[in-house]
Protein backbone atom coordinates (compact mmCIF):
# COMPACT_ATOMS: atom_id res chain seq x y z
CA UNK A 1 0.00 0.00 0.00
CA UNK A 2 1.48 3.26 -0.54
CA UNK A 3 0.07 6.59 0.49
CA UNK A 4 1.16 10.24 -0.25
CA UNK A 5 2.63 13.00 2.00
CA UNK A 6 -1.23 13.79 3.02
CA UNK A 7 -1.37 9.89 4.34
CA UNK A 8 -4.26 9.63 1.21
CA UNK A 9 -4.04 6.03 -0.03
CA UNK A 10 -2.92 6.36 -3.73
CA UNK A 11 -2.97 2.53 -4.75
CA UNK A 12 -3.75 -0.90 -3.08
CA UNK A 13 -2.34 -3.57 -4.52
CA UNK A 14 -4.40 -6.76 -4.69
CA UNK A 15 -3.17 -10.24 -3.78
CA UNK A 16 -5.83 -13.32 -4.16
CA UNK A 17 -2.57 -15.55 -2.65
CA UNK A 18 -0.92 -14.04 -0.05
CA UNK A 19 2.01 -16.22 -0.58
CA UNK A 20 1.89 -15.23 -4.49
CA UNK A 21 3.55 -12.51 -5.95
CA UNK A 22 0.71 -12.08 -8.39
CA UNK A 23 -3.06 -12.63 -8.23
CA UNK A 24 -3.65 -16.25 -9.82
CA UNK A 25 -6.25 -16.00 -12.88
CA UNK A 26 -8.03 -18.83 -13.79
CA UNK A 27 -9.20 -19.13 -17.15
CA UNK A 28 -11.86 -19.66 -18.72
CA UNK A 29 -12.88 -22.35 -20.75
CA UNK A 30 -16.82 -23.06 -20.65
CA UNK A 31 -19.55 -20.17 -20.15
CA UNK A 32 -22.71 -22.42 -18.63
CA UNK A 33 -26.13 -21.26 -19.15
CA UNK A 34 -29.12 -21.51 -16.44
CA UNK A 35 -32.40 -21.09 -15.32
CA UNK A 36 -33.60 -20.18 -12.05
CA UNK A 37 -36.22 -22.59 -12.62
CA UNK A 38 -38.58 -20.33 -10.94
CA UNK A 39 -42.39 -19.85 -12.71
CA UNK A 40 -42.60 -17.38 -15.58
CA UNK A 41 -45.75 -15.81 -13.24
CA UNK A 42 -43.76 -15.19 -10.08
CA UNK A 43 -41.26 -12.74 -9.38
CA UNK A 44 -37.55 -14.15 -8.35
CA UNK A 45 -35.40 -10.85 -8.01
CA UNK A 46 -31.41 -10.91 -7.15
CA UNK A 47 -32.09 -10.35 -3.60
CA UNK A 48 -34.08 -13.72 -3.38
CA UNK A 49 -31.55 -15.42 -5.19
CA UNK A 50 -28.79 -14.06 -3.50
CA UNK A 51 -30.56 -15.14 0.10
CA UNK A 52 -31.58 -17.93 -1.54
CA UNK A 53 -27.76 -19.31 -2.32
CA UNK A 54 -26.20 -17.58 0.45
CA UNK A 55 -28.17 -20.30 2.52
CA UNK A 56 -27.14 -22.60 0.48
CA UNK A 57 -23.66 -22.57 -0.63
CA UNK A 58 -22.73 -19.41 1.70
CA UNK A 59 -22.36 -17.13 -1.78
CA UNK A 60 -23.62 -17.00 -4.54
CA UNK A 61 -23.30 -19.82 -7.17
CA UNK A 62 -23.50 -18.00 -10.29
CA UNK A 63 -21.87 -15.47 -11.69
CA UNK A 64 -24.20 -13.40 -13.38
CA UNK A 65 -27.79 -13.33 -12.99
CA UNK A 66 -30.37 -11.67 -15.68
CA UNK A 67 -34.19 -10.33 -14.28
CA UNK A 68 -36.97 -10.82 -16.49
CA UNK A 69 -37.03 -6.83 -16.88
CA UNK A 70 -33.72 -7.37 -18.46
CA UNK A 71 -30.97 -6.21 -16.35
CA UNK A 72 -28.26 -8.13 -15.63
CA UNK A 73 -26.25 -8.16 -12.14
CA UNK A 74 -23.00 -9.49 -11.52
CA UNK A 75 -23.65 -11.63 -8.46
CA UNK A 76 -20.04 -13.24 -8.03
CA UNK A 77 -16.29 -12.09 -9.31
CA UNK A 78 -15.46 -13.57 -12.32
CA UNK A 79 -11.94 -15.00 -10.80
CA UNK A 80 -13.98 -16.49 -7.80
CA UNK A 81 -15.12 -20.33 -8.55
CA UNK A 82 -18.85 -20.79 -8.33
CA UNK A 83 -20.72 -23.32 -7.81
CA UNK A 84 -23.12 -23.84 -10.69
CA UNK A 85 -21.77 -27.05 -13.02
CA UNK A 86 -20.73 -30.05 -10.74
CA UNK A 87 -17.58 -30.74 -12.27
CA UNK A 88 -17.04 -27.76 -14.12
CA UNK A 89 -16.94 -24.94 -11.92
CA UNK A 90 -13.05 -24.29 -11.72
CA UNK A 91 -13.07 -22.92 -15.18
CA UNK A 92 -16.39 -22.01 -16.39
CA UNK A 93 -18.53 -18.82 -15.58
CA UNK A 94 -22.46 -19.12 -14.67
CA UNK A 95 -24.72 -17.13 -15.78
CA UNK A 96 -29.01 -17.91 -15.36
CA UNK A 97 -31.74 -15.83 -16.49
CA UNK A 98 -34.86 -15.86 -14.20
CA UNK A 99 -37.50 -17.95 -14.87
CA UNK A 100 -37.26 -21.58 -17.12
CA UNK A 101 -40.67 -22.88 -15.99
CA UNK A 102 -44.15 -22.05 -17.27
CA UNK A 103 -47.29 -21.00 -15.07
CA UNK A 104 -47.34 -24.45 -14.26
CA UNK A 105 -44.28 -25.31 -13.09
CA UNK A 106 -43.21 -27.18 -16.44
CA UNK A 107 -40.12 -26.47 -18.19
CA UNK A 108 -40.34 -23.83 -20.74
CA UNK A 109 -37.86 -21.17 -22.46
CA UNK A 110 -39.55 -18.15 -20.56
CA UNK A 111 -36.85 -15.39 -21.36
CA UNK A 112 -38.68 -12.61 -21.95
CA UNK A 113 -37.58 -10.05 -25.28
CA UNK A 114 -35.67 -8.08 -22.94
CA UNK A 115 -34.18 -11.03 -21.50
CA UNK A 116 -32.91 -12.09 -24.65
CA UNK A 117 -31.33 -8.87 -25.59
CA UNK A 118 -29.76 -9.05 -22.28
CA UNK A 119 -28.16 -12.27 -22.38
CA UNK A 120 -26.68 -11.54 -25.89
CA UNK A 121 -25.32 -8.36 -25.05
CA UNK A 122 -23.23 -10.09 -21.78
CA UNK A 123 -22.27 -13.46 -24.01
CA UNK A 124 -20.70 -11.14 -26.28
CA UNK A 125 -19.29 -9.16 -24.05
CA UNK A 126 -18.22 -12.41 -21.99
CA UNK A 127 -16.76 -13.93 -25.59
CA UNK A 128 -14.64 -11.45 -25.28
CA UNK A 129 -12.99 -11.64 -22.57
CA UNK A 130 -12.69 -15.15 -22.57
CA UNK A 131 -12.00 -16.21 -26.61
CA UNK A 132 -11.29 -19.70 -26.13
CA UNK A 133 -14.90 -20.39 -23.81
CA UNK A 134 -17.53 -22.45 -25.45
CA UNK A 135 -21.30 -21.48 -24.27
CA UNK A 136 -23.58 -24.10 -23.60
CA UNK A 137 -26.88 -24.76 -21.77
CA UNK A 138 -26.52 -26.90 -18.36
CA UNK A 139 -28.10 -29.20 -19.49
CA UNK A 140 -25.43 -30.09 -22.30
CA UNK A 141 -22.77 -30.96 -20.01
CA UNK A 142 -21.99 -35.22 -19.32
CA UNK A 143 -24.50 -36.52 -17.12
CA UNK A 144 -26.71 -33.72 -16.41
CA UNK A 145 -30.70 -34.98 -16.03
CA UNK A 146 -31.80 -31.91 -15.83
CA UNK A 147 -33.78 -29.44 -18.74
CA UNK A 148 -31.83 -26.40 -17.50
CA UNK A 149 -31.95 -23.90 -18.72
CA UNK A 150 -34.74 -24.79 -20.71
CA UNK A 151 -33.77 -24.28 -24.21
CA UNK A 152 -30.59 -25.17 -26.73
CA UNK A 153 -28.75 -22.49 -25.76
CA UNK A 154 -25.51 -24.34 -27.60
CA UNK A 155 -26.86 -23.92 -30.91
CA UNK A 156 -28.34 -20.25 -29.89
CA UNK A 157 -24.93 -19.19 -29.35
CA UNK A 158 -22.86 -21.46 -31.70
CA UNK A 159 -21.81 -18.43 -33.85
CA UNK A 160 -20.86 -16.27 -30.76
ZN1 LIG B 1 -28.65 -25.16 -14.23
Amino acid sequence: MNTDEHGQITSVKIRVNPMQREPIMRSITLIVIHCSATRSNQNFPVTALISCHAERFGFTGYHYYITRDGRTYQTRHEQLVGAHAVGYNQHSLGVCYEGGLDEHGHPADTRTPRQKRALLRLLRRLKKAHPDARILGHRDLPNVHKDCPCFDAQTEYLSL
